[in-house]
């Protein structure tokens, strides 16, 4: 037994040399974790991992050396809300009933490709894609295609079609003798619930996406409501299952009932989270909910002012800022989010970090929400949204500093995936 052991762990040691070595040098390395950059540093990667990072570092013989002595290196940027199957809702274009409506499968999986390698060219290495919007397992396939490498895009961590109830869900406003796709699988009852959850992780799902909340509206006293969906015992049947298989649950909720049920039914991060009352990020930090704000979105295509729409949509603004000052305050969990998807994927998805910042990250919390605190959503600690030894080789290169602008983080000069260079300087001069 000893002598195999032996002998495969040679064996293994030989692999391990014969894989391609890279070294990187960094002008200034934010690597996700640490409070401060440290400067001329030394990555070296020895296949797809990170095998060291030093100043001192001797640069082993045969290794590629690319030089980024002038940029700030960091690990690639992770986006915890994404949707590669929508392509903004532009009413121009039919806005998001036209992409159930009219557009094929094959039409929308050409386009969520494309999304997929948009968010990968602007530094996004990992994304978790939180449900198709009607283009059912869709999401599997796409990331099939990238893990088998005959498309390039992200690592993405897929949750597939989504969980609402009746009433609870686009398509919304047909004739009721017109049947009509859904945006997600409707369930009502804690049986058909947790069926749909199991039927969801057999194909495939990483995480579950429940909505929580659905239509909102403003009230005669200037108040944000929000029709809540699933109860909790619907909600807790999910949540059981999927913890059983080791997956977690992200939910969708802007506030109210439905926003406090996904807290007592045990959901897993909150998503949007628009307005949090004292006592429900209370409750967050004693479960250990995450949090995934996503700021910019809402300040897209506002309906006019005078329209209950338009009412709403500028109340959605004023309160998810101070609910996200308030859970930064209180020590919340937090992950970076966009929603994107919701806008159109030619837009920068780090313009997001601006508004971070805007409502009171420092430019280091807010690279580390999109480096070290989402890959910890994602139970990937050590192994993505950092730059140390073991991690992953997902790497991103700006050449202006972001800690002086974050939006410095709209322009990836360089980045690599898994060990591989998807975009360098040399091939993309400097816009
Ligand atoms: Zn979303």
């Amino acid at each position: 037994m000893r002598t195999k052991l032996a002998i495969l762990l040679t064996f293994a040691a030989t692999l391990a040399s014969a894989q391609p070595v890279t070294v990187i040098k960094a002008g200034s390395l934010i690597d996700g974790r640490s409070d401060t950059a440290r400067a001329n540093q030394i990555i070296v990667i020895r296949g797809n991992r990170i095998e060291s990072v030093g100043s001192g570092t001797a640069i082993p013989a045969g290794a590629k050396v690319i030089d980024l002595s002038g940029m700030t290196v960091m690990p690639g940027l992770i986006d915890s809300h994404t949707h590669i199957f929508l392509q903004g809702e532009d009413p121009a274009e039919g806005g998001y009933d036209a992409q159930l409506l009219k557009h094929g499968l094959a039409y929308r999986a050409a386009r969520a490709t494309v999304s997929a390698h948009r968010a990968l060219e602007q530094g996004f290495t990992t994304i978790r894609d939180v449900e198709t919007e009607g283009a059912g397992y869709g999401d599997i396939g796409i990331k099939q295609a990238i893990d088998e490498g005959r498309i390039p895009g992200p690592r993405i961590f897929a949750s597939t079609r989504a969980i609402s109830t009746t009433g609870g869900y686009n398509l919304e406003g047909y004739a009721p003798e017109i049947v009509v796709p859904k945006g997600a699988q409707l369930v009502d009852g804690p049986v058909e619930a947790r069926k749909a959850a199991r039927e969801q992780l057999d194909h495939g799902a990483d995480w579950i996406k429940v909505y929580m909340t659905h239509r909102s509206w403003v009230d005669d006293a200037g108040a944000l409501v929000s029709q809540p969906t699933l109860t909790v015992e619907e909600l807790k049947a999910i949540v059981d299952e999927a913890h059983g298989w080791h997956r977690k649950v992200a939910c969708h909720a802007y506030n109210g009932p439905g926003l406090q049920r996904a807290l007592d039914g045990g959901c897993d991060s909150i998503e949007h989270g628009l307005e949090l009352t004292d006592a429900q990020v209370a409750q967050m930090l004693r479960q250990g909910t995450w949090y995934v704000p996503t700021l910019s979105v809402y300040y897209y295509d506002l309906d006019p002012p005078d329209t209950p729409s338009g009412r709403r949509d500028r109340k959605r603004v004023a309160v998810h800022g101070v609910s996200f000052t308030k859970a930064l305050r209180a020590g919340i969990k937090m992950a970076f989010g966009t929603d994107v998807g919701g806008f159109v994927w030619s837009d920068p998805i780090a313009q997001e970090f601006a508004r971070e910042v805007e409502f009171g990250m420092t430019p280091m919390q807010a690279i580390q929400s999109a480096t070290s605190r989402a890959a910890e959503l994602l139970d990937m600690r050590g192994k993505l949204g950092v730059v140390a030894p073991g991690a992953y080789a997902d790497l991103v290169a700006f050449a202006r500093n972001p800690l002086e602008d974050v939006n410095a983080l709209r322009d990836a000069e360089f980045v690599m995936k898994d060990g591989a260079v998807i975009r360098s300087p040399a091939g993309h001069p400097a816009k």
